[in-house]
């Protein structure tokens, strides 16, 4: 089976450099095989042909290679979005090695050999979070994050009610509030002082940017770890304006009436190969190897 594979870089000259070798050793890591063809009646001639494991493709690719750092995956997912249940995400980066990422630029040989021997049936699966924005004039629009979306006032604070499934939970006052994916956890969850989550935990994480608790408003203080089944609602007060974001999206808002967050079991698929612990990830990117 020939794999269809699109090679997403961004802007920087590593990232397209890079792009360009790996592309050219896809296309070199053909095999060579002997073929007999008729070459005139009674004359039968062999040939040397090429076979190839993989194709080109950008509008409907098996497998999408990001080049770049984690934020260049997080584009990458979001440009092929709704075709997230069909592709097999594999990230090389041209840094450190990040959360998003198997691979260094300098082991572009490794890819190629793991994209050979890739089995589609053995890829990693994790959580999106569903974002659902409810407007003020009745519509609705949906998005998919996957590491957080947020809610955000700058100058002043945001006034916001907290519901889980319809229950009202809290009054927030403060900066905003993110919600992260177990993915996203190690993202800007973590900066505000969320946990990290094992990517397979099936759950999302509430996070406060500097609330403030007096006499009035009281919030729990803490990040929160919601189960599947459950739903979490922003509701601001209708006066805010604010920023909400998916990812690296952000939109300013008038109209916003409520968030409404789930996971409704739509994943990201990464392909299964050289895939790094992530727990030794963690260590790597925020202890420090040894
Ligand atoms: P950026 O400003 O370059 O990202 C900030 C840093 O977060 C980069 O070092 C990025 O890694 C890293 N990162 C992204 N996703 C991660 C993940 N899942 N786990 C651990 N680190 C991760 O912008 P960007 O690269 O476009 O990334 C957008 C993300 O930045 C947002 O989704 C949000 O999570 C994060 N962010 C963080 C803060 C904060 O911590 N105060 C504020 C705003 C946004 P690379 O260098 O490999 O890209
Ligand atoms: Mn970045």
């Amino acid at each position: 089976m020939v794999k269809k594979i699109w090679i997403y870089d961004n802007e920087s000259l590593h990232s397209q450099e890079t792009s360009k070798k790996l592309r050219e050793k896809l296309l070199a890591s053909g095999s060579l095989r002997t073929k007999e063809h008729q070459a005139s009646p009674g004359l039968i001639q062999t040939q040397l042909v090429q076979d190839g494991h993989f194709e080109f493709n950008e509008e409907s690719p098996d497998i999408v290679i990001s080049i770049g750092g984690d934020g260049t995956m997080l584009s990458a997912f979001h440009k092929y979005e709704t075709q997230a249940d069909k592709i097999r995400f594999v990230g090389v980066h041209t840094g450190h090695l990040g959360f998003y990422t198997d691979f260094l630029s300098s082991q572009l040989d490794e890819v190629v050999a793991a994209l050979k021997n890739e089995d589609p049936r053995n890829a990693v699966h994790y959580p999106l979070l569903k974002v659902k924005v409810n407007l003020d004039d009745g519509n609705s629009k949906s998005f998919y994050a996957l590491n957080e979306s947020t809610v955000r006032r700058g100058a002043e604070t945001l006034v916001a009610e907290v519901n889980i499934s319809g229950f009202i939970f809290e009054k927030f006052r403060g900066d905003g509030l993110v919600v992260s994916t177990p993915t996203g956890s190690t993202a800007y969850n973590k900066s505000i002082g969320g946990a990290v989550m094992h990517p397979q935990v099936e759950a999302m994480q509430m996070a406060e940017i500097a609330s403030i608790n007096n006499r009035i408003f009281r919030t729990l203080g803490s990040p929160m770890i919601v189960a599947k089944k459950d739903s979490i609602t922003i509701i601001p007060e209708s006066e805010n304006e604010l920023w909400f974001t998916i990812d690296q999206k952000e939109y300013k808002m008038t109209n916003l009436k409520e968030v409404v967050y789930s996971l409704d079991g739509h994943t990201i698929a990464f392909a299964n190969c050289a895939h790094t612990p992530f727990w030794s990830r963690v260590r790597n990117n925020f202890i420090g190897s040894e």
